[in-house]
């Protein structure tokens, strides 16, 4: 096998154009403090440009309507795309649409796909995923939520009791893929479905929140809400996926949807890495430039090492996931969940820290993406839950050994049995 860290020159001219389209068009948005209907409407006629150079919704496979570039591909695009919050959206593979078009393409029925996945895909509907309930976000087997089935699967319909909290988009979407109890007596990991359920349905209850970087849920893009349904009622064909397959499926949304979070955040820290940089070169204090401390220095080399390292270890991911699928890399998936996460904080805070107080002020665009990087460590599932799944699959490799492998006056005995012959025994006392 070669290693080759090269990028496609075909798609890295796709890459160029995005760089560029993203700092020309996106950027400067980001400063006019646009609405979500304002945001839309101007984003609308970029949506066309990016389906224009073929880079529209490119998470799904061709014969789904998407670009089917693979994992790697993404990832890279997805590095692009991180530098602007609103850069997704313009792309059509803004969260949490991407990976609910991934799980109606991977699970839905032909006329879900219709209904639900082709509209999605095309702009035309925003939605949203509904699975945390607070306080067990982190144990989705201790979720409450319920749907039962009455009337039967030809003709009946589910009704849905329960609570969700801070799902994304909630109140902005025509539907939520909800995560319910279908199968209470079923083992834990067999007791949950996913039902499509359009925002129309009478007994839906939204609930605005403020989150620390969107205190007054105004951001142009996303907002987050707690949900209550009460007796909502749902054809039965909204079933997605089979009965019992919340589990899987929400595995595998999850595994991909982590390489794009992560590649964005690698986005985000190359801005703010260029933020520090730019300033540590065009201030002098106490009789030269910060570029010349020698504690900005470290920043600078600490941070370049620290993202170089994030994004392999990403980049690993997607292209394990592209050569042996996604179970292959779970490892690794959880990984770059908590380092990335781990290095988009420390760089936008030392980034912040070069500026002074003009880094903590609003003339910056660093509080805001600081505030917003607090989040990366406990959206999908907190880093504590992703350092168990690493540590307990990375212990499976070792079994009890006493006294220690390693442990020299054991390993000395071995030796000198194995090589009694060719020594003078003198020699090796
Ligand atoms: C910005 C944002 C957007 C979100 N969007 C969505 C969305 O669209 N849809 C949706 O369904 N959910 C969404 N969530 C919810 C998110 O998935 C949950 O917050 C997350 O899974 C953690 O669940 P929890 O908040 O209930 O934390 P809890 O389960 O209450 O856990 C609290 C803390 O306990 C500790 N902990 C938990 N388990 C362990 C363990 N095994 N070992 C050690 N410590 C542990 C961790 O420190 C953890 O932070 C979003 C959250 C945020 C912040």
């Amino acid at each position: 096998m070669a290693w080759d860290f090269a990028t496609d020159p075909g798609f890295e001219e796709k890459l160029t154009w995005a760089r560029e389209f993203v700092r020309d068009e996106i950027y400067p948005l980001e400063v006019l403090d646009l609405d979500h209907e304002g945001f839309r409407r101007v984003a609308a006629p970029l949506q066309e440009q990016v389906k224009a150079n073929g880079l529209w919704a490119a998470h799904l496979d061709p014969e789904l309507g998407g670009q089917g570039y693979g994992q790697l591909k993404l990832g890279l695009l997805h590095e692009v795309l991180g530098t602007s919050e609103l850069a997704p959206f313009v792309f059509g593979c803004q969260a949490p649409d991407s990976g609910n078009a991934e799980l109606i393409a991977v699970a839905g029925t032909p006329a879900q796909r219709e209904r639900w996945m082709r509209p999605l895909l095309d702009g035309e509907l925003l939605s949203a995923f509904a699975m945390t309930e607070q306080g067990t976000g982190s144990d989705p087997r201790q979720l409450t939520t319920s749907a039962r089935l009455e009337g039967g699967e030809e003709g009946g319909e589910w009704v849905i009791e329960g609570r969700k909290w801070c799902v994304g988009n909630a109140g902005r979407s025509d539907f939520h893929i909800v995560m319910a109890v279908t199968d209470p007596d079923a083992d834990p990991y067999h007791r949950m479905s996913m039902i499509i359920v359009p925002t129309t349905a009478p007994g839906i209850e939204v609930r605005e929140l403020g989150l620390m970087n969107d205190p007054n849920h105004d951001m142009p893009v996303w907002s987050h809400a707690e949900v209550g349904y009460h007796d909502v009622r749902v054809p039965a064909e909204n079933l997605l996926g089979g009965r019992g397959e919340a589990f899987t499926l929400a595995q595998k949304r999850l595994g991909p949807g982590r390489i794009h979070h992560c590649m964005r955040w690698i986005g985000v820290c190359r801005r703010a890495f260029d933020m520090l940089c730019e300033r540590a070169v065009s201030v002098d204090v106490h009789g030269g430039p910060l570029a010349d401390k020698q504690t900005v220095q470290n920043w600078v080399a600490d941070s370049a090492a620290a993202i170089e390292a994030a994004r392999l270890l990403t980049l690993k991911a997607a292209w394990t996931i592209d050569q042996v699928g996604a179970s292959a890399a779970r490892t690794e998936i959880a990984m770059i969940k908590y380092y990335g996460a781990a290095v988009l904080h420390d760089v936008i805070d030392r980034a912040i820290q070069v500026h002074g107080s003009l880094g903590f002020s609003t003339d910056m665009p660093l509080e805001q993406m600081y505030r917003w990087a607090r989040a990366a460590r406990i959206y999908d599932g907190p880093d504590e839950v992703h350092r168990v799944t690493v540590a307990r699959r990375l212990l499976r490799n070792y079994r009890p050994t006493l006294p220690p492998t390693e442990h020299i006056p054991t390993r000395r005995a071995a030796a000198l049995e194995t090589f009694r012959e060719r020594f003078d025994a003198q020699a090796v006392q």
